[in-house]
């Protein structure tokens, strides 16, 4: 099928093809097709668009980065369809360790979605996975020198679960997720509600730019809730225009 580039939905539409292509690859799951259409829902509220809040939560994102000793990005089949080539941007900026996490793991998908991200450049950490978060699934396989030793870890479009065991394994986490209510946005320590591909370049932009002492005062003023509460002000607000 050929979308007309006038067609109104025409940036989502090619979005949702490339998602189905990289099922067929294996790349994707299944499971991650119905995760994409509740991102796609809460985007509709929010407006497509980054809003002032996600942006402040885009430059503390890069702050807790920057000031990283073992920041690591974690990333899983979808933020890999949709976003290997601003993960490797970003892990340039950052010095990032780029590790591949899974929910339906196995070793074939893992190497695949290592190769999607290595053609874009972004170098893979690869090893034995072991069992270092506190999880009875796979999704307890992890990197001992990535998500083992990290200080920061970037997770976009987490599960709850993980992130809540991420947290209790100590680690300062980053989750990009559209949907501020989920148990992901709520346990991580800093949340951006603002659609992947948006997010993460503006991350990367904000790494160069960032200095002493604005970085310090970043960190020390972090509020999770302000930007859950942010976003939810903003749907509210455009739910209550939507038919005037
Ligand atoms: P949780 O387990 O945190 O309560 P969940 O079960 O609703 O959340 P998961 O499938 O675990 O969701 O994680 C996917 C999350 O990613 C969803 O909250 C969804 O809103 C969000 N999401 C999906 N696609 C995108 C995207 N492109 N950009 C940002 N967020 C997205
Ligand atoms: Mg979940």
């Amino acid at each position: 099928m050929t979308i007309p580039t006038d067609h109104p939905r025409y940036g989502s539409l090619i979005t949702r093809e490339r998602l189905a292509g990289f099922l067929r690859e294996g790349i994707v799951s299944p499971e991650g097709l119905t995760a994409h259409g509740r991102g796609e829902a809460f985007d509709y509220l929010i407006g497509e668009r980054t809003t002032e809040s996600a942006l402040l939560a885009e430059k503390t994102a890069a702050a807790l980065l920057s000031s990283s000793q073992h920041p690591v990005i974690s990333v899983n089949g979808n933020t890999a369809a949709l976003a290997a080539r601003e993960i490797a941007l970003l892990q340039q900026a950052s010095g990032a360790i780029v590790e591949v996490n899974l929910f339906h793991r196995s070793e074939e998908r893992v190497r695949k979605i290592t190769h999607l991200l290595e053609s874009y450049g972004a170098t893979v950490l690869t090893g034995t996975a072991e069992r270092i978060v506190p999880l009875s699934h796979d999704r307890a396989l992890s990197y001992p020198d990535g998500t083992g030793k990290a200080d920061v870890i970037l997770v976009p479009l987490e599960d709850g679960d993980r992130c809540e065991a991420l947290r209790k394994m100590g680690k300062t986490v980053i989750a990009i997720d559209l949907n501020p209510l989920s148990r992901t946005a709520r346990m991580a320590n800093l949340t951006i509600v603002d659609e992947v591909t948006r997010a993460i370049p503006m991350i990367t932009g904000f790494i160069g730019t960032l200095q002493e002492p604005e970085i310090s005062l970043l960190l020390k003023t972090t509020d999770n809730n302000y930007f859950l509460k942010e976003a939810m002000k903003e749907m509210n607000r455009r739910l209550a225009d939507a038919l005037d």
